[in-house]
């Protein structure tokens, strides 16, 4: 794990400040991320938040105490075998940095994100799945929406197993879903 002024130190890769977002790469050299093993055990946190930011309503929403900072700004870090999948921290993020990734599917994964946008989609809609960048990489599934208290709804959509970790948003069809 690498903060933004060690990424600097060591020559590696921009960050997602300098590139505009962040990229699967970046990721991998920031934060532990769980292993395939734990991926395809079932549902599990993927916390996106790779900047040294004076936040932490995560810590705080995590009631098996698997999301941990070390002080205020430093970045969240993961038990991974704490973490349940349950999406409760997913609409209290601000950053809109958290996600779950469920690999325990034939074929498909199960990725939940937040959503802030309208329209908002339908169950059982097909929509398509952008990347970290904004860019269409292939259809996801509508599979379910929990609308959050605070306004962000999660979003469940599969998509195919190999963009489990590449999938982070949706497009809708804007003459679909709810106004
Ligand atoms: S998904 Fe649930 S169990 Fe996992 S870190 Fe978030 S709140 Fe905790
Ligand atoms: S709530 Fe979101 S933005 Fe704030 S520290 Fe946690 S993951 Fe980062």
């Amino acid at each position: 794990m690498h903060t933004k002024m060690e990424r600097a130190e060591k020559g590696m890769k921009n960050g997602p400040r300098e590139i505009g977002h962040l990229t699967y790469d970046i990721l991998k050299e920031s934060i532990n991320l769980p292993t395939e093993k734990r991926l395809a055990k079932g549902p599990v946190v993927i916390i996106e938040c790779t900047e040294d930011i004076p936040c932490d309503p995560c810590v705080e929403a995590c009631k098996l105490q698997a999301i941990k900072k070390e002080n205020l700004t430093s970045p969240p870090r993961v038990d991974y075998e704490r973490c349940t999948g349950c999406t409760l921290c997913i609409d209290i993020c601000p950053g809109l940095a958290i996600f779950v990734v469920d690999c325990s599917h034939d074929g498909k994964a199960h990725v939940y994100i937040p959503y802030e946008m309208l329209p908002v989609p339908k169950r059982g809609e097909e929509v398509a799945a952008l990347d970290r960048s904004g860019k269409a990489v292939g259809k996801a599934e509508v599979l379910k929406i929990r609308k959050g208290e605070r306004g962000t709804s999660v979003i469940a959509i599969a998509v195919d197993r190999n963009l489990a970790m590449e999938v982070r948003s949706i497009k809708v069809n804007k003459d679909n879903g709810e106004k």
